[in-house]
């Protein structure tokens, strides 16, 4: 087994805190991977985890996801995480997320967090009264949604190009997976886009209500990875893109909003071989990221606007550099991303 430094070395993290305040209840792991680009921004996340192992593993690998992701959207900040091992008793939330703003004050700035899976607006006002360092809070900047939905139809478009040498979707039929905030609302642009829908929903009403509004047709969930259509756009789940999925596929391309669709590195190097375009869920699902640079930057609406619509130039390059270099898409990203790192570090 490799020991923590080893670990760190490979995937080339800048900076591991290990926070710990035992009367507030609070055990954390701050992951800082790069601030190559800037200040390292990262969500929060609170969870239970079963090990302290599986905590570092997961802020490691999020943290590192983030400095890439960033860095293919042109934000200007660097990638970070921190996870907060949630115990076993009750939760004192007030006292947890003050303790963790704290150890955030105390990074000056290098960390930046703001919401993710298990924690809310409310616990980053909490956060807020340690540090400025915190985004995301109650009424300020808006549902991400809308943006990581056009988002995800640029990079289709751009697939659509790379694959068929056209961008215009109409006749063309996407089968959706997961109609929550991002596929219903994907729903709708590709339908005014005129693609044909098939849609899924573990929810059935979900599926039913886009349907009924956009002429779609609903899909049992199980079924709709391998359903008849030119596109998968997973909305739903990570982890979807499995053995059996890319066994059973039928799109010939594969982009949606979903985090980490990939199971494993593996599954991308499978799709590639049996001819499956996939876009890598990094570049597609940034616009979520880019609206947040509104609130960041200052940017004005149009130029969120701007940035999100070019997504479609980072896809057609990530996809070029894959074909040229015979690499799954997933790979051409990653070293896009770290030619813009060395760029930086270059020039800094
Ligand atoms: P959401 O919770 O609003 O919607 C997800 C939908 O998927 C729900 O309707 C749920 O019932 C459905 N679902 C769950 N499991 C399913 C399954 N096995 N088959 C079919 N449907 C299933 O979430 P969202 O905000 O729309 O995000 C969707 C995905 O995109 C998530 O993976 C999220 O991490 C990712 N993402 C979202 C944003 C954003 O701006 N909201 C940004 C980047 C990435």
């Amino acid at each position: 087994m490799k020991s923590v430094f080893e670990t760190l070395a490979a995937m080339g993290h800048e900076q591991v805190l290990f926070c710990a305040d035992e009367p507030a209840g609070y055990r954390a792991i701050i992951a800082i991977h790069s601030t190559a680009l800037g200040p390292a921004l990262g969500g929060t996340r609170l969870l239970a985890y079963a090990s302290d192992e599986e905590a570092l593993v997961d802020a490691l690998r999020l943290s590192r996801g983030m400095t890439y992701k960033n860095a293919l959207a042109g934000m200007d900040v660097g990638g970070g995480k921190a996870v907060i091992l949630r115990g076993a008793g009750p939760l004192d939330r007030e006292r947890l997320f003050r303790a963790h703003g704290r150890f955030i004050e105390r990074l000056g700035g290098r960390f930046i967090t703001g919401e993710d899976v298990g924690t809310t607006p409310a616990d980053m006002e909490l956060i807020r009264r340690e540090t400025r360092h915190v985004k995301g809070l109650a009424g300020e900047g808006g549902d991400p949604s809308p943006w990581t939905a056009r988002g995800v139809l640029r990079a289709i478009q751009a697939a659509a190009r790379h694959r068929w040498g056209s961008d215009d979707l109409a006749g063309r039929t996407v089968a959706l997976q997961g109609c929550g905030s991002v596929g219903g609302r994907l729903a709708a642009e590709l339908r005014r886009a005129g693609a044909r829908l098939l849609v899924a929903d573990v929810a059935p009403d979900r599926a039913r209500h886009v349907a009924a509004e956009l002429g779609a047709t609903v899909v049992p969930s199980d079924a709709i990875a391998s359903a008849q259509a030119d596109i998968f756009a997973p909305c739903a789940l990570g982890g979807v893109l499995d053995d059996r999925a890319v066994r059973e596929l039928r799109a010939e391309i594969v982009a949606g909003a979903a985090n980490n669709q990939l199971l494993e590195p593996r599954h991308g190097e499978a799709l590639a071989a049996r001819g499956v375009l996939y876009v890598p869920d990094v570049v597609a699902n940034a616009g979520g990221v880019l609206s947040g640079g509104a609130d960041l930057f200052g940017w004005s609406r149009a130029e969120v606007e701007r940035r999100v619509h070019a997504i479609y130039d980072t896809v057609l390059r990530v996809l070029e550099m894959a074909a040229a270099d015979g690499a799954p898409p997933a790979l051409a990203a990653e070293r896009l991303a770290e030619q813009r790192l060395r760029g930086r570090a270059a020039a800094g």
